[in-house]
């Protein structure tokens, strides 16, 4: 049974010279509990257009997408998004910035507490939490998003380009932890979609691959990775 369920959901814009811009067309896809999905396509072929859509944060312009088998629009969604470009709170702790989304789901203070310091530990922010974001590299900046994005414990964990802008060596290291906790079902998440349009890192973490063409934006393929993960 799919967590998430896109059934022929299309995206169109609207121009002003009444010409509709066609950025998905026509796609089928589902998010199933204990997989991690990537999305690969080159930039601007709607690879956000379609996340938008997938997390209810945007309405098709024809289609569905279904949470649980309900439209999604009317249901009590539970996923996260992990940004590429962090998207913290400067003028919160990195403990106060992982309570966030807790203190707006209106969890007591205690609790909030105890869930931000054990998330915090699990990404190995621990000794960090009274710093302000500005104080630490791009690596630990992005290790405050994924516990923040961790700490409600998502259903899917949703993650748009998050090692684009880290340097090589960091987005590795990340990338490789992200990937042992996983697999020692560390991570509070039931599935992670991936949104990249890097083919290495598709192929490294992914156990299906959906390939996003351009012109307009259309599933030209969706694979299963017979990797063995290491
Ligand atoms: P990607 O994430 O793969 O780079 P996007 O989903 O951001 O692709 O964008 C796909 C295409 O749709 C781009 O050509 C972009 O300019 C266009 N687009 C995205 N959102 C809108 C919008 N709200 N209005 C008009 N065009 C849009
Ligand atoms: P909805 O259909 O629910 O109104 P949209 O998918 O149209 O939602 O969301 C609009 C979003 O797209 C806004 O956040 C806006 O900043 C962004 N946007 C607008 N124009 C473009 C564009 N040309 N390329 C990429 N993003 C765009």
């Amino acid at each position: 049974p799919a967590i998430i369920r896109a059934e022929r959901v299309e995206k169109y814009y609207s121009q002003p010279s009444e010409n509709r811009i066609q950025v998905i067309s026509p796609t089928d896809l589902s998010i199933v509990q204990g997989e991690i999905i990537a999305l690969l396509g080159p930039s601007g072929s709607g690879k956000s257009t379609l996340l938008r859509m997938l997390t209810g944060l945007s309405t098709p312009s024809a289609g569905q997408v279904y949470w649980h088998e309900a439209p999604i629009q009317s249901a009590d969604v539970n996923v996260s998004i992990v940004f590429q470009s962090f998207a913290l709170f400067p003028w919160l702790t990195v403990l106060e910035n992982i309570e966030a989304p807790l203190k707006a789901r209106g969890v007591d203070a205690a609790t909030r507490r105890k869930r931000s310091l054990k998330i915090l530990d699990t990404v190995g922010l621990d000794g960090f939490q009274a710093a302000y974001p500005k104080e630490l590299s791009g690596g630990m900046r992005q290790r405050v998003g994924f516990a923040r994005a961790l700490v409600v414990e998502p259903e899917v964990l949703f993650m748009d380009e998050p090692f684009s802008a880290l340097d090589v060596l960091t987005a590795e290291n990340l990338r490789s932890e992200l990937l042992e906790l996983w697999h020692k079902k560390t991570i509070p998440t039931k599935s992670i979609f991936i949104v990249t349009h890097n083919i290495e890192e598709a192929v490294l973490l992914a156990d299906r691959i959906i390939v996003l063409g351009r012109n307009p934006g259309h599933i030209r393929t969706d694979f299963r990775v017979n990797l063995a993960h290491p």
